[in-house]
């Protein structure tokens, strides 16, 4: 029985080393080559003395070689950090300290960014180079070229161990969006797990070709859009970063695609580039959204321009994929679906704790066999996740709906109390969004003497428009919402803090209102 996603990839390469695994700027890779490449930069590792367990992350953009490095540290045992391309020196500086990482696969933007941090970084020892650096690194640091590495690897025959189901694989940061991001501790059983859940969902076979434009740093890219191809033995076509125009003429072009995965901003601009071109992209197997909510109004501008009902699914770095709309059956926009099989969903009340009855909203709850095993060196936080019966608080809000299609309509943490009252953030977006005076809105809840918490929102004007009145935003809630939804403070401010997943930060907001 196959025990990883990685023993997995390696008996496909093994069975059939000819078969095509990815295409990278006209360049093409098979099974067999890039296996090989996994196995070398492994024993170039372990021969240099990487020790099982160490931490090696990647910061790096998407290529061949951000493969060969995922892959070939799991084979040396080793656990791979992932790193957002976007980060700068605060948030390496605390991922890659509290990872206690030892080494960094990097390029000369990475070098770049990593030489002023060392004294922060006492654990790293290795900066391994995917192109010549531009600034000369710290001498403390060593800098191994990753050909070299490679070439190193491959004329050596030390024997490699696979991974054992409960190895940690993976540490993958959440995006911090509610917070500092922490490391969520990924098993090998736990990828596995989820690899074989998504793509029985899904149909996903080694006839599949998938036109890839996410980062491969990011759950989405890397545990769907990757795992999925290796683990069935199917193909990609992998670019390195979303271009509107260049995905819009590959799905054009390109006759062998069958699918394409993407977050709702991408689909966006899919479609601005078609309406404003009129290139239309060819009928695909499976179009997948997710990461952030897909508003309904997209959905079917989606399927009325390109004919294609988009499956929506939910997941977060923790677990990697919850639930999904129906591959079969009908796909419901505004929800994500039902559980994968072999995994278990369900919403609670957030005070008692006990599950709610279809059309109320509580917070999401998952158990199953790809949940992940707690937060790296935060006993608290992982504590405090978890409930004696191994269900995880996702801290997202929800509702099943009558056909018990899952409804995401917020996060747990920006719930508002107010006067024993719920008021659900999103909702007062939502109706505040629709006045022609906002551009951009968050809504949050700050200490009250009287009701504990009242309702505040943030707006900012569209560009060269006049700020409305606040009183007049209040009213346009209280037009259109319970009176106790409304805000009691409205703030203009000229941009949002968002994060590098373009994710409104509201922890930073509260701080700042305070
Ligand atoms: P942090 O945990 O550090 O605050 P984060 O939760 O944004 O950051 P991720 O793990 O990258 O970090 O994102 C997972 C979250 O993204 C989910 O918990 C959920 O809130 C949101 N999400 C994912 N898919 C969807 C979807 N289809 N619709 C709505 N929200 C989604
Ligand atoms: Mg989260």
């Amino acid at each position: 029985m196959t025990s990883s996603l990685l023993e997995a990839f390696l008996d496909h390469a093994h069975g059939a080393p000819a078969r095509p695994l990815l295409t990278f700027e006209r360049e093409s890779t098979s099974y067999g080559e890039l296996a090989a490449r996994v196995a070398a930069l492994a024993r170039g590792l372990r021969q240099r003395g990487l020790q099982p367990g160490e931490r090696v992350a990647l910061f790096l953009e998407n290529s061949p070689s951000f493969i060969v490095a995922y892959l070939g540290v799991q084979y040396a045992g080793g656990v791979v950090v992932l790193v957002n391309t976007a980060y700068r020196q605060v948030e390496l500086a605390h991922i890659l300290a509290d990872a206690e990482v030892h080494t960094c696969v990097t390029g000369a933007a990475g070098v770049a960014e990593l030489a002023p941090l060392r004294e922060q970084l006492p654990t790293l020892q290795w900066l391994v180079t995917v192109e010549a650096p531009t600034v000369t690194p710290p001498a403390s640091l060593e800098v191994i070229d990753f050909d070299t590495l490679v070439t190193e690897g491959s004329q050596s025959t030390l024997a490699l161990a696979l991974p054992r189901p409960e190895d940690l694989a993976v540490l993958g940061y959440t995006s911090g969006t509610t917070g500092r991001s922490k490391g969520a501790m990924l098993l090998h059983r736990n990828l596995l797990a989820n690899v074989k859940a998504v793509t029985e969902a899904w149909r996903w076979t080694a006839a599949d070709r998938l036109l890839h434009t996410l980062p491969l740093f990011h759950t989405h890219g890397l545990m769907v859009g990757l795992h999925g191809t290796l683990y069935t033995g199917a193909s990609l076509e992998l670019h390195r970063r979303f271009v509107a125009t260049d995905a819009l003429a590959t799905l054009r072009d390109d006759t062998s695609l069958t699918m394409f995965f993407g977050v709702p901003t991408m689909y966006g601009r899919l479609l601005e580039e078609s309406r404003r071109t009129g290139v239309k992209p060819r009928e695909l197997r499976l179009w997948v959204s997710g990461s952030a909510p897909l508003s309904p109004q997209l959905f079917h501008d989606i399927e009325h321009d390109f004919g294609a009902r988009i499956l929506e699914r939910y997941g977060m770095t923790e677990t990697i994929m919850n639930t999904t709309n129906p591959y079969d059956g009908e796909r419901r926009p505004g929800t994500v679906g039902f559980p994968f099989p072999g995994q278990e969903a369900r919403v609670v009340d957030v005070r008692t704790r006990r599950p709610l009855p279809q059309g109320e909203t509580g917070e999401i709850e998952v158990r199953g066999p790809h949940v992940f095993a707690g937060y790296w060196r935060r006993p608290d936080a992982t504590s405090e996740s978890f409930d004696s019966e191994g269900w995880f608080h996702t801290g997202d809000l929800g509702e099943l709906d009558a056909d018990g299609y899952l409804r995401i309509t917020g996060r747990a943490r920006e719930l508002i109390i107010c006067g024993g009252f719920n008021v659900y953030p999103r909702e007062v977006e939502e109706v505040l969004a629709t006045h022609p005076g906002v551009a951009e809105v968050a809504v949050l809840g700050l200490p009250d003497a009287d009701y504990g918490e009242q309702v505040v929102a943030v707006v900012v004007p569209p560009p060269g428009v006049h700020a409305p009145e606040a009183q007049a935003l209040v009213e346009w809630c209280k037009d259109r919402l319970a009176s106790f939804k409304k805000p009691r403070r409205v703030v203009f401010m000229d941009s949002l803090p968002r994060n590098a997943l373009g994710k409104v930060q509201k922890h930073l907001l509260r701080a700042r209102l305070r």
